[in-house]
């Protein structure tokens, strides 16, 4: 699968709510896990390889000893706590890393691959990982949450990566 990049107008729209039952997730999911793993990259969501549906995957192994890449199907953020400001880069926005401040423990709602329920308070970097996925899903890019000076200093940056992005829409 090949990732998308800033400037892909995809990585702008709303994802659809996923059915499990009908959406083809099982196949779509284990191979964003294989193209998660090439890229080097801890989170990937749906609309990162051009899937505009709500789920994304999160390689848990680089989280919790013993985790595995795991699908997080239809999240919801529903109660944050705190502050925390990380680094962060992303896989569509290739080269650039900024400080974010974001909640540092969130509650959140999903489904599995099975359609099991959850409900979580989370914290470190997996409550990090899941607010810089569920982002994505809301078309929402970790560049949006950084102060408008910083921004414009990498709107060079930006604007090379959009007009590489071009030849492929
Ligand atoms: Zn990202």
């Amino acid at each position: 699968m090949r990732i998308i990049k800033y400037g892909n107008p995809i990585l702008r729209m709303k994802a659809k709510p996923v059915d499990i039952q009908s959406d083809g997730i099982h196949s779509l999911t284990e191979q964003m896990f294989v193209t998660m793993r090439e890229d080097g990259g801890i989170g990937l969501a749906a609309p990162q390889v051009a899937v505009s549906q709500s789920f994304f995957v999160i390689d848990m192994s680089l989280i919790n000893d013993g985790g595995e890449p795991t699908a997080i199907i239809n999240p919801q953020i529903v109660d944050t706590k705190g502050e925390s400001t990380v680094e962060e880069g992303c896989l569509s926005i290739p080269d650039i890393r900024e400080d974010v401040i974001r909640p540092e423990t969130i509650r959140v709602r999903y489904q599995d691959i099975n359609g099991n329920n959850y409900d979580r308070e989370i914290d470190g970097l997996e409550a990090r990982v899941f607010q810089h996925e569920i982002d994505h899903l809301n078309g929402v890019l970790f560049i949006d949450r950084i102060g408008p000076m910083k921004r414009k200093l990498l709107q060079k940056k930006l604007k090379q990566i959009a007009e590489e992005e071009s030849q492929y829409l």
